[in-house]
């Protein structure tokens, strides 16, 4: 029995032994009485390559985008965002619940906005409005499929948010995906944003944690947040070890993992029964699935079986994550497995199971 290839999520990677030995050999101390030494060398390095003044290291993305938007915003304030965006589909809207924001929604195509969409949507000065505060972006864009947002968009739309007096957010859970896809730094693409969240657990292959990056004055009101919201961890060390082991080692490496997507890729364009909905800029593929074959769930309950893991999207629709645990041989093996999958159904030797509905 061979070990599945897991391409659910480029989260499922586990620490290698050289980090585990990293994570073993760290100095640690209390993080919430002071700063823990391996936490407060990840917040200077983040800081760094994203060109901030300071960083504040977190468990997960989620608390570091609603802690960012916590920063800009007071109860009542709305933000603008991308429809498909993490912040609104993926956090249990707590916005809302925990800071009393309103989402303004622009849809984007597979998340890319173009700065002309932007215009008209700051309110104006009128008790019957929300004060719009804030723009966040996301790239790459998660929903959208790994999709990077162009350069020039981003500078325009950034400019454009400053002009009308708002503060922007960038959730770049996968900005080195888009780092190593363009060759444009993380300190190049963050410095159009007030605030920039980093992922460590996704294409970095960090067992945990998400850093917030901005200013000082930004930061010390973050870590005031963190502490409300349940974040402040004490030899954190042990994590952010992790993470430091990640953004030393993981970045570079990342271009193997667009490669495998794109040989994912290649292979759905072969194959009856599946199409792309769109180009693969990164790490992600999103594959549609003919109604002829069966359903998104069916096929990935069938694919689950013979040992590749991925994830129903929608009705029709699945994700395939390439990332650190997932070889160019065990890319080669699940493109195999998928393309005779579908063909054998689309022959009828092989009959789908109607599994349950993941997404
Ligand atoms: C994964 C992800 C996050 C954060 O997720 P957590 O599981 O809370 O760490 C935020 N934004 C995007 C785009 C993501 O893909």
């Amino acid at each position: 029995m061979t070990m599945p290839i897991d391409l659910r999520s480029d989260t499922v990677t586990k620490p290698s032994a050289a980090m585990r030995d990293f994570i073993a050999n760290c100095d640690v101390d209390d993080d919430v009485i002071d700063v823990d030494p391996t936490v407060g060398a990840l917040q200077d390095l983040i800081a760094e390559m994203t060109g901030k003044e300071d960083a504040i290291f977190m468990p997960s993305g989620t608390m570091t985008n609603q802690i960012g938007l916590r920063v800009h915003c007071r109860p009542g304030d709305e933000f603008i965002c991308e429809s498909g965006c993490h912040i609104y589909n993926y956090e249990q809207g707590a916005f809302a619940s925990l800071s009393g924001l309103a989402p303004s929604l622009i849809t984007g195509d597979q998340g890319i906005l173009e700065p002309e969409q932007l215009h008209g949507m700051v309110k104006a000065d009128n008790e019957h409005f929300a004060i719009t505060r804030l723009l966040c972006l996301e790239n790459t864009h998660n929903r959208g499929g790994g999709r990077i947002q162009p350069y020039d968009n981003v500078e325009k739309i950034c400019q454009w948010a400053h002009e009308n007096g708002l503060q922007t957010h960038l959730d770049g859970a996968r900005l080195f995906n888009a780092v190593a896809a363009t060759g444009i730094s993380a300190k190049q693409w963050a410095s159009h944003f007030d605030t920039v969240s980093i992922c460590f657990s996704k294409g970095l292959g960090a067992p945990v944690g998400s850093a917030l990056c901005g200013t000082k004055e930004q930061m010390y009101l973050a870590r005031r947040h963190r502490k409300a919201f349940g974040g402040g961890m004490r030899q954190a060390g042990v994590i952010a070890a992790g993470a430091l082991f990640g953004l030393q080692h993981h970045v570079q490496r990342m271009s193997e993992d667009h490669e495998n997507a794109q040989k994912l890729a290649d292979a759905v364009r072969a194959t009856d029964g599946l199409s792309l909905p769109g180009p693969v800029d990164t790490n992600i593929v999103m594959m549609d699935v003919d109604p002829e074959v069966g359903t998104a769930a069916a096929l990935a309950g069938e694919l689950d079986m013979k040992g590749v893991r991925c994830l129903a999207l929608g009705p029709q629709r699945i994700r395939l994550v390439t990332h650190l645990d997932v070889s160019a041989d065990q890319t080669e093996t699940a493109c195999e497995i998928i393309q005779d999958t579908v063909k054998e159904v689309l022959e009828g030797t092989r009959v789908l199971s109607s599994t349950g509905a993941q997404y």
